[in-house]
C-alpha cells in the first residue's frame, strides 16, 4: 500500500468528517422520533397497530407491487416467500453461491436443498446464461417439472439476489423460468430503491423478500417484507406469519402450524419514517458514487463497481474490485487501520460448513471474485 492509498483514506475521512468511518450507519433525520413516540404514547408498540398497515401500504406503493406483508426480518420474509411460492421439502432451489447466508438458510428451513450457481462479473448477481447451460447439462423436464438427473430431485425455484443493490438480468432469468418450469423468487433484501429496466426489483417474481436490518438502505431496527402481486398469496403470507389465527372476537382458533414472524408496530413506525426519506437516501448514495469515482481513480489495481446496464441501482454498499496485483487482506488491513472501515464479500455458500455438500454448477466466476471484492463506507450523507 502506498501514499495514494493513504491519500484515499484521508479523502474519505474528510468527506465524512470523521476519524473512523463506519461501513454503513442508519440515518434518522426524518419523522422517526415522532412516529415512535406516538407508538409509546398510545401504547401501540407490539404485534398490531396502524403503522404496520401503513408501512405495508407505503411499501407496496413504493415498489409498485399489489401487496407487501411486513415481518420481523429479511430471513423470515425469504422463508415465507419460498413457502408460499410452493417450495417443498427435498426439492432443490437454484441460488447464486455469492450471497448472504440467509438465502441458503431460508431454503433449508423448509427442508429444501440449495443448488448453487455462478454469478456474472458484470452484475455480481446470478448469471442466467451459465444457469441455462447448467440446466441443459444436469436437468430434464418431466411432467412440467425440472428434475436434477444427478440427484433425482425436483428443482422447484430460483432465487436471484441483487448484490449490493445492483439488479441482475431479471428479464433473461424470467425467460429461463418459463422455459424450465421454475418459480422465480427474488431475494431483494439489498435492493429497495433499485430498478431493472425502470421496474422495481422484487416486482418481477411471484413473490420476493426485502430486509430492513440495521445496515440496509432503510431500517426498522430489524424487519423485512414479502412482496407480491398475488392477493391470495399475500393473504396467506399474512396468515401464516401471524400464527394462522382464524379471526374471532375471543376464540383461539389456529388452522395450521404457523409462525410468529410479525413486525411490531414500533418497528413499522420507524419504517414509515425511513421510507419517506428514500428519495433523499438514493440521491445521496448516488452522489457518493461520484465522490468515490474521483477518489478511487488514482489507485492502481482497483475499480469502483458501477451499476450494470439496465439497472438503476440504489448503491447500497459501495464496492471495489481488486485486480491480481492487490492482496485483499492487505487492502482490508490498511483501510481498517487507517480509519476507513471495509469488509470483504461473503464467503461463498459452497465453502460454508452446512452447505459444502450441496449440488452446484461450475462456480469459476464466484471463485475468482471471492478474494477480489471489498465494500467501503456507504452511509448516505448530506454533501458539503
Ligand atoms: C440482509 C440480507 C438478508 C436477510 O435479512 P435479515 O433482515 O438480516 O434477516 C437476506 N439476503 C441478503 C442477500 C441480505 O443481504
Amino acid at each position: 500500500m502506498n501514499t495514494q492509498w493513504l491519500a484515499f483514506t484521508e479523502q474519505v475521512k474528510a468527506h465524512y468528517q470523521k476519524d473512523f468511518v463506519p461501513l454503513h450507519e442508519p440515518t434518522f433525520n426524518g419523522k422517526e422520533l415522532e412516529y415512535v413516540t406516538d407508538c409509546i404514547q398510545t401504547g401501540w408498540v407490539s404485534s398490531v397497530g396502524a403503522y404496520v398497515t401503513r408501512f405495508e401500504e407505503d411499501l407496496a406503493r413504493f415498489t409498485g407491487v399489489k401487496r407487501a406483508v411486513a415481518v420481523m426480518n429479511g430471513t423470515a420474509a425469504l422463508h415465507i416467500a419460498l413457502k408460499v411460492a410452493g417450495v417443498q421439502a427435498n426439492e432443490e432451489v437454484f441460488m447464486p453461491a455469492l450471497t448472504f447466508v440467509a438465502t441458503a438458510n431460508a431454503a433449508s428451513y423448509i427442508g429444501a436443498v440449495p443448488h448453487f450457481v455462478d454469478v456474472s462479473e458484470k452484475t455480481l448477481g446470478l448469471d442466467p446464461q451459465k444457469l441455462e447451460a447448467h440446466i441443459l447439462a444436469i436437468g430434464e423436464v418431466k411432467n412440467d417439472q425440472l428434475i436434477n438427473k444427478e440427484t433425482g430431485r425436483v428443482i422447484r425455484a430460483v432465487i436471484p439476489m441483487h448484490t449490493f443493490g445492483h439488479a441482475m438480468k431479471l428479464d433473461e432469468l424470467q425467460l429461463i423460468c418459463e422455459k424450465y418450469h421454475l418459480v422465480l423468487v427474488e431475494d431483494a433484501a439489498e435492493s429497495l430503491g433499485t430498478y431493472y429496466k425502470g421496474k422495481h426489483t422484487g416486482s418481477f417474481s411471484k413473490v420476493s423478500a426485502i430486509s430492513f436490518n440495521g445496515n440496509k438502505i432503510i431500517t426498522t431496527g430489524g424487519g423485512g417484507a414479502i412482496l407480491t402481486n398475488d392477493e391470495e398469496l399475500a393473504n396467506y403470507a399474512k396468515h401464516i406469519t401471524t400464527t394462522a389465527k382464524v379471526p374471532h372476537r375471543w376464540e383461539y382458533e389456529h388452522d395450521e402450524v404457523a409462525f410468529n414472524y410479525r413486525l411490531p408496530n414500533i418497528n413499522a413506525a420507524l419504517g414509515c419514517a425511513q421510507l419517506e426519506k428514500m428519495p433523499e437516501f438514493i440521491e445521496q448514495k448516488r452522489s457518493l458514487t461520484a465522490f468515490y469515482e474521483e477518489s478511487v481513480a488514482p489507485l492502481e489495481g482497483v475499480t469502483l463497481f458501477k451499476e450494470p446496464v439496465n439497472s438503476t441501482s440504489n448503491y447500497w454498499l459501495q464496492t471495489l474490485i481488486l485486480n491480481d496485483s492487490l492482496e485483499r487482506d492487505a487492502v482490508l488491513e490498511f483501510l481498517n487501520d487507517n480509519g476507513v472501515m471495509s469488509r470483504p464479500i461473503w464467503t461463498p455458500m459452497h465453502k460454508l460448513k452446512p452447505y459444502r455438500e450441496c449440488p452446484r454448477a461450475d462456480l469459476s466466476t464466484t471463485e475468482r471474485l471471492d478474494k477480489k471484492i471489498i465494500n467501503i463506507p456507504s452511509t448516505p450523507i448530506k454533501e458539503g
